[in-house]
């Protein structure tokens, strides 16, 4: 009797190794984790009728994609639960396009009370200059998510062209207006019109010489599609986030390789934003705040190197990111692979970052930022001239400073870790171009490349 059940036991245990093994081979190869082994959730604090939110419940939407862990973590985390809002639904969006009419139609009529945006998509929405029928739909600029984990990605068979940071010193600038010249114009993709990825790639064009408006098409065509072209020859270009770079660079068809990353082009600059409908906000202000806790905590929680593995497999679950974690392990550690023959990047203050980078806090929504992507709206004419003389009434509008600044309070968020000032101050890009918020004008001058609008 004792011999068979040891032999049961030593069947169990070599039955349960094989076990996982097995899983831990379909990890290397490729296929998402199971969430099982996670650390436990954040225990729920004890609320006074103070910090008892409203409501528990609110409707989130997310793009699968680096910026929107914070949202994704807090949910898994407990976060969200810990500060009384039990019900949120974090809901992942097909495209931006959908994230805006989902907004449009709030959560009673089956879309969401905010999210996760590119910049400056609250502003827009907010002025009716993108929703249906120009109507407008006060949003609140909460926090930003995260910085950094961008990038331009080249298809492949551009390789040797000299597709680097600066295309105006190597012959890539040429190259691309050459091609323009010989009838077969260069094509690059961004995901949704006038916000950041349109912005990025448009910097490093301008940057090396290249007008986005003349030398090139440019156009809004969804990630998957965009990949997909690379693959078959018909993209050449891709302004994109993580983890779409290492898809691009991993896959065994050789799609592309990565010409620059925005952490690069200007070191810690704003990326996503969170940001709500207006009407939900007024409505509960307590469990606004509670939001903004849960979401800074999650924050805090993705830059401690001590929680990564644990992030990594949450994100690339089926159910979020649908990818290996070695996707996104690289893009943490500012370790990528970039192609051509360039050496790979790898220094830590170039990952993406959620709650502090080089230039001190992530997650404050600085106005200063909200600025510069109205300022760069107007240079490349999205916005006419003239929204710079009423950009202060714009910004105040939407944003959310007071609930971040208590937030942090109630929290116990250390006094230096609150910044002073609504401006970051100066910010330098990697052309040696300088943009001085209290000087919008300067900047828009100093600019070579621009198609401002009266
Ligand atoms: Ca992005």
């Amino acid at each position: 009797m004792s011999d068979f059940s040891g032999l049961s036991r030593r069947r169990f245990i070599a039955t349960a190794g094989a076990a996982s093994g097995a899983v831990l081979l379909k990890g290397c190869f490729g296929n998402p984790p199971s969430p099982a082994n996670l650390s436990p959730r954040a225990e729920a604090m004890t609320l006074s009728p103070a910090t008892t939110p409203e409501v528990s419940n609110i409707k989130l939407g997310y793009i699968a994609i680096a910026e929107s862990a914070p949202l994704i973590i807090a949910r898994e985390k407990g976060f969200f639960d810990r500060y009384g809002m039990t019900g949120v639904d974090v809901s992942k969006q097909a495209s931006w396009g959908a994230a805006r009419d989902n907004i449009e139609i709030g959560s009673e009529g089956g879309g969401i009370d905010g999210g996760q945006w590119q910049m400056p998509m609250p502003h827009l929405i907010s002025e009716g200059l993108i929703t249906k029928g120009s109507r407008k739909i006060p949003m609140v600029l909460l926090a930003q998510l995260s910085t950094q984990g961008n990038g331009i990605a080249i298809a492949t068979k551009h390789e040797g062209k000299g597709f680097g940071l600066d295309i105006g010193k190597s012959g890539a600038g040429d190259y691309i207006k050459q091609m323009s010249q010989n009838g077969t114009p260069f094509k690059a993709a961004y995901t949704f019109p006038k916000v950041n990825q349109d912005f990025w790639i448009r910097y490093w064009l301008a940057a090396g010489g290249v007008d986005p408006n003349k030398d090139l098409n440019l156009i809004a065509v969804p990630a998957a599609q965009t990949v997909a072209n690379m693959r078959t020859g018909s993209m050449d270009g891709f302004s994109t986030g993580d983890p779409w770079p290492y898809r691009i660079i991993k896959d065994r068809r050789k799609i592309g390789f990565m010409a620059a990353l925005t952490a690069q082009m200007w070191p810690a600059h704003p990326e996503e934003y969170l940001a709500l409908r207006r009407d939900w906000i007024e409505k509960h202000p307590i469990a606004t705040k509670a939001i903004l806790k849960a979401v800074m905590e999650a924050q805090q929680w993705c830059d401690d190197p001590k929680n990564r593995e644990e992030m990594v497999r949450i994100l690339a679950t089926r159910k979020y990111f649908n990818v290996p974690t070695d996707f996104l392990r690289g893009p943490y550690e500012g370790h990528y692979i970039m192609g051509d023959s360039k050496p790979e990047v790898k220094d830590p203050n170039l990952g993406i970052k959620y709650w502090k980078d080089i230039r001190g806090s992530v997650s404050y929504p600085y106005k200063s930022h909200d600025l510069w992507f109205l300022t760069e709206s107007v240079r490349w004419g999205f916005l006419p001239e003239g929204v710079l003389g009423e950009s202060k009434r714009i910004i105040d509008t939407v944003s959310g400073e007071k609930y971040w600044r208590e937030a942090a309070q109630e929290i116990g968020i250390p006094a230096a870790d609150i910044p002073q000032s609504t401006s970051r101050g100066l910010e330098k890009f990697f052309d040696g171009v300088e943009f001085n918020p209290e000087n919008p004008k300067a900047y828009l001058d100093s600019l070579k490349i621009k198609s401002i609008k009266a």
